[in-house]
């Protein structure tokens, strides 16, 4: 296999000194040399072309033995040299101590066409920091992480990415209910890719243990290697770093709320320091428009997780990240000024994602406008996008096909003969959002009216623009998915996977690069979810068990 490795991680930073794989704290230190264990007959379940191109690999690499047992954790090709790294996390809101890589273990760095990129089995057997788990992974998670990655990164989301996902021949025991019943699985493991997968808790277990050079030595390398603009580390280009952090973790979540994206565990070891969505576990997609849902299982309770807090999260998250380099400033208030970065950015994508949802031109709807007071379209655009959301939860009203629809409602002001009628029916202008609504029927008079309220000052909104109604439904359709990784879509590939089928995830691989287009094929997969799937596991509902 053809690939040149640049270690920068292991060649810089400060390893563990034990070299034996079992359990432990490991101090002073950002990394464990650890090998992965071997499986008994590693299988290329998927591939992604596209990952493997990055890499300097053609898609043929994929199809050998070589690649099997590389990806699969048998071998170690020419180059790599396999490591788990050190970190800790918030996890729920409170400080959890050492987590560390516990079944993800870094091959490498490839580097290609001038990137770099660290390749990262997950579920490859246990490291040191395995804690009391076993180090692998099934194939359902496995399936569901190799395909979100890619579907996101079509999808215009930054993401760490997957070149494979290669079936074991083992298997995994998991209590997926968490009610005393655990079942063996198909153990899997997924090669993921990333520039990095550092993340914020890479830098808090440090700060927590006072460990003030190596998280000094840290932060000097991610800087040099992943922030090369920033220049030479110093007190000041900390700061500009945290708030380059927060500009790329701002930008990340509106991309996950134009989306309709939930991630499930945003614990700040889930949050990576490039603001790439990292670390797919019972991560969903709204089918009904519900700001309240998570499907998180072991978050139902409080839902700290749930789709509209996670702006709210993030922001808490990255307060974590820069009491962690406060060590490296020693001055409070840079950090807290650098925090408003995340907010500031987070304001205006947002209007200006919801802008472009609705097709409508953005006004220059920047800050300044707003304090001027001067822009009515940006306070009428804020009242509009407000009452949307709640029309669209007034019934079960299915995100994704709600936006493709609402991209079709004509809103030109038609140019015929004054004699002519020109507004649309009431019939008219709701008949292309029907198909978005789970239960149509129970759209009652009130809510009829409502909607159409909102769409009639939609219509007379986009006519403000004089946008053409062809225009309008590319421009919208652009930002706004026909298709996304619904949950029981996924669930599909992953039944059919657990029986050693594959061909479903590779074809939801294929529908996932394309999600913007129309693919008259491939309608069943944008479909809404179906009354089957409502409260099936794996559909709507989570555990973290994977
Ligand atoms: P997660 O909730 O998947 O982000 O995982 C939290 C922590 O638990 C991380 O340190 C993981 O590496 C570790 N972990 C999760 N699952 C396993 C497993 N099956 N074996 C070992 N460590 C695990
Ligand atoms: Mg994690």
């Amino acid at each position: 296999m053809d690939l040149h490795f640049d270690n920068s991680f292991v060649r810089e930073l400060p390893p563990d000194p034990e070299r034996r794989n079992h359990r432990r704290q490991v101090k002073n230190a950002c990394f464990s040399f650890v090998d992965p264990t071997p499986v008994s007959s590693p299988r290329v379940v998927a591939c992604a072309a596209e990952v493997a191109a990055l890499l300097g690999l053609t898609p043929d690499a994929c199809n050998t033995d070589v690649f099997a047992q590389v990806f699969g954790g048998n071998r170690l090709a020419p180059g790599m040299e396999s490591y788990a790294a050190c970190y800790g996390g918030h996890q729920f809101g409170n400080w959890a101590g050492q987590l560390g890589d516990g079944r993800a273990i870094s091959l490498g760095e490839v580097t290609h066409d001038n990137q770099r990129w660290e390749l990262q089995l997950k579920g490859a057997g246990p490291t040191p920091y395995s804690r009391t788990a076993d180090g692998r992974a099934v194939m359902r998670s496995s399936v569901r992480e190799f395909l979100c990655s890619e579907a996101m990164h079509h999808l215009g989301v930054p993401t760490t990415r997957a070149l494979s996902l290669v079936a074991t021949g083992d298997s995994v025991v998991r209590d997926m209910f968490y009610d005393g019943n655990p079942q063996p699985e198909l153990g899997a493991v997924v090669c993921r890719v990333a520039p990095s997968f550092l993340r914020f808790g890479n830098f808090e277990i440090f700060s927590a243990r006072q460990e003030h050079d190596v998280l000094k030595m840290l932060a000097d390398y991610a800087i040099t290697t992943h922030f090369p603009d920033l220049g030479k580390p110093s007190p000041t280009v900390y700061v500009e770093w945290l708030e380059e952090v927060c500009r790329r973790t701002a930008i990340m979540i509106v991309h996950w709320m134009r989306v309709g994206f939930v991630h499930g565990v945003m614990n700040t070891d889930n949050m990576s320091l490039l603001g790439l969505t990292i670390d797919y576990g019972p991560y969903g997609w709204l089918d009904n428009y519900d700001p309240n849902w998570t499907p998180n299982t072991t978050d139902a309770g409080g839902k700290r997780y749930r789709y509209g807090y996670q702006p709210q999260i993030a922001h808490w998250n990255l307060a974590r990240f820069a009491e962690a380099i406060y060590p490296l400033v020693g001055d409070v208030e840079p950090l807290e000024a650098a925090l408003q970065v995340y907010s500031q950015t987070f304001e205006r994508e947002q209007r200006v994602m919801m802008a472009q949802k609705l097709g409508l031109e953005e006004h220059q709807a920047s800050s300044d406008d707003a304090e001027a007071g001067g822009d009515e379209a940006t306070g009428g655009d804020s009242a509009l996008v407000e009452e949307l959301l709640d029309v669209l939860q007034l019934i079960e009203t299915d995100m994704t096909i709600f936006y493709r629809q609402l991209a079709k409602i004509p809103a030109e002001i038609p140019s015929t003969p004054a004699d002519e009628p020109c507004e649309s029916s009431d019939d008219e202008l709701l008949a292309p959002l029907m198909d978005a609504y789970y239960a149509p029927e129970e759209l009652t008079e009130p809510h009829r009216q409502r909607t159409l309220a909102w769409l009639r000052r939609y219509v007379a909104r986009v006519r403000e623009d004089g946008t053409r109604d062809g225009v309008r439904l590319a421009r919208m359709n652009a930002v706004n998915p026909k298709y996304v990784l619904r949950n029981y879509v996924a669930q599909l590939a992953i039944d059919k996977a657990e029986q050693g089928d594959g061909s479903l995830v590779q074809e939801l691989l294929n529908v996932m690069r394309h999600p913007y287009d129309e693919q008259p094929a491939r309608e069943e997969y944008a479909r809404k979810r179906p009354e089957w799937a409502r409260h099936r596991p794996g559909c709507s509902m989570l555990s973290c068990s994977s």
